[in-house]
């Protein structure tokens, strides 16, 4: 199962850490690291990390 963290109000993969607003995406993040022992970038793309990274700069 994933876990919540509440600070950031998201749920996240217990293998990579990554956080995900959706449960669905953290769910998958967490089954494929378990199983793949790596990272899928078409998941992990959509991370709150990876997000906040793309977003943290005025255009
Ligand atoms: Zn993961």
């Amino acid at each position: 199962m994933v876990k919540f963290d509440r600070s950031l109000n998201a749920y996240y993969c217990e293998i990579c850490k990554l956080h995900y607003k959706d449960k669905e995406l953290a769910e998958k993040c967490q089954e494929w690291c378990s199983t793949h022992d790596s990272c899928n970038l078409s998941i992990a793309k959509n991370s709150i990390e990876a997000l906040s990274r793309r977003t943290g700069r005025t255009s």
